[in-house]
């Protein structure tokens, strides 16, 4: 494996020439512990690296040029002093790394019984970085604006939500995502354009046969898979009739042979993410369920019958969460609790749900499948840690992408599922479960989501911005008339947008 290189954010502070020597010192001195006062932010997920000031068009093109081709995930700016912003337009031009205007200033307080006007001369942001604004705005370059000191801990958890945002673009624009089998017959959702995603989005999404991961999952070795059962029995809960004095312990080591092969065919093709349909089994003997889940846990995006547009958002999302408290996984609206003013959705899938959102220690276990026409398939089992979470959508809505965000409350089941075979998760959508469905519907938004308790709106907002996409938020505020009015407003302004 190659070594892991902490991904870098550049921090770029404009300036001009004519102000001399020393104050470009001072300016290089004081972006400098402005760029390591965000690089010791434990908020900030990526090293913060301090670049040159700069002073001319030459330089600004060139550093941009850099940031891209040197794998930085994306630039910080700000102008400390006046930087005139012509100088800028072929570097903001060129940039092709996501960027953040933070608009700050060197001090908190003025020192007002001594201000004077070298004092002045140095610490221009409030104007210098309105000039800024100005061209960014004028070019249309899409970023995020924040302000503030950055001892200011809401300025650096904004940082790094963009940041978090940043990683998870970066992941999304090198994505490969293999296909087992294509999606499942006639659902209209789960389809969409793939030349679209890898122009918008960077990912690669192709299909392979499935009978070539049967070949895979063939050549596993016993020895590996003696060592993934012992795996198994020393992190979950494993039923009796699956450990290995069980009468069923077979399917648990066809179970863990399956993890093995599809783990490997996923790493020989540098694929993070796939997708599965239980239309298309080829040669498989269970449908995969902890193998899934447990791949999720490793941080791949999955979609289930071939829904690879939800696995690249887990994928994304899983990238984006690095470092944060709280998992993310694949998910389905299932089925409803009705009680008035109580209302609560429970949300499941076949089985792939991952592990990283459990409550407590999971149990491993073998139920029947109605549906897919092979053996029982052995399954992680396990309620949702209660606490805030968020989750998303991403319809192909024909022309473009639109992605959906519903911020909801996971709540314990109000009694046990003693016979529910599945992982689950259950529900408070926010504004409440009438108002996040109706506003949900109308946005025409998937049944198949990501559920993410580490990544919250803002983190998703600045992805959103960074890939140009449509985002409509489903919060406590939404209320469905104002929601069915955004959605026309904006099925305009994207039409505009795109030109013609
Ligand atoms: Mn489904």
């Amino acid at each position: 494996m190659a070594p892991h290189i902490e991904p870098e954010i550049w921090f770029l502070t404009g300036s001009q020439g004519m102000y001399g020597e020393e104050t470009l010192r001072q300016v290089a001195e004081q972006s400098r512990q402005i760029a390591a006062a965000l690089d010791d932010s434990p908020q900030i997920p990526a090293r913060v690296v301090w670049k040159p000031v700069l002073t001319n068009s030459g330089e600004i093109l060139q550093v941009c040029r850099d940031a891209a081709a040197q794998g930085a995930v994306g630039v910080i700016a700000w102008m400390h002093t006046f930087s005139p912003a012509k100088m800028w337009i072929a570097g903001l031009d060129a940039l092709q790394t996501p960027l953040l205007h933070l608009h700050t200033q060197a001090n908190v307080l003025l020192p007002w019984n001594d201000i004077d006007m070298d004092f002045m001369n140095l610490n221009q942001a409030a104007h210098g970085d309105r000039e800024f604004g100005y061209i960014q705005t004028r070019l249309g370059v899409a970023r995020k604006t924040v302000a503030g000191h950055v001892s200011d801990p809401r300025v650096s958890a904004r940082v790094g939500a963009w940041a978090r945002a940043a990683l998870g673009w970066s992941a999304m624009r090198s994505l490969r995502l293999a296909r087992f089998g294509d999606n499942m017959r006639d659902v209209a959702v789960t389809e969409g354009d793939k030349v679209e995603a890898e122009l918008r989005f960077g990912v690669s999404v192709n299909t392979y046969g499935v009978n070539d991961l049967v070949e895979v999952v063939g050549e596993v070795t016993d020895a590996q898979v003696d060592e993934l059962v012992k795996e198994y029995e020393d992190t979950y809960r494993v039923v009796p009739e699956l450990l290995s004095s069980g009468e069923r312990h077979d399917s648990l080591r066809y179970a863990a042979r399956l993890e093995l092969g599809m783990r490997a065919f996923l790493d020989a093709g540098g694929f993070r993410a796939f997708t599965t349909n239980f239309e298309d089994l080829g040669g498989l003997r269970q449908l995969p369920g902890i193998a899934v889940q447990r791949l999720m846990a490793d941080g791949y995006g999955f979609g289930g019958e071939g829904d690879w547009k939800t696995s690249v958002l887990v994928r994304t999302l899983k990238a984006m969460s690095v470092g944060v408290e709280g998992g993310t996984s694949f998910m389905e609206d299932y089925t409803y609790d009705l009680t008035p003013g109580e209302e609560l959705v429970l949300g499941a899938h076949m089985l792939e749900v991952c592990p990283t959102i459990a409550s407590g220690v999971p149990n491993v276990e073998i139920h029947p499948l109605s549906i897919g026409g092979r053996e029982d398939p052995v399954r992680l089992v396990f309620d949702a840690a209660p606490g805030p979470a968020v989750v998303l959508g991403l319809a192909d809505m024909g022309e473009r992408f639109r992605l959906v965000a519903n911020e909801i409350d996971v709540v314990a089941p109000p009694q046990p599922l003693r016979r529910l075979p599945v992982a689950r998760a259950v529900w408070r959508p926010r504004p409440d479960l009438p108002g996040s469905a109706e506003a949900w519907i109308t946005a025409g938004a998937p049944h198949h989501t990501v559920l993410s308790q580490a990544v919250g709106v803002e983190e998703l907002h600045d992805l959103a911005e960074m890939s140009r996409t449509e985002l409509v938020v489903i919060d406590a505020d939404t209320q469905p008339r104002r929601f069915a009015d955004e959605i026309r407003w904006n099925q305009a302004y994207y039409r505009l947008a795109r030109g013609f």
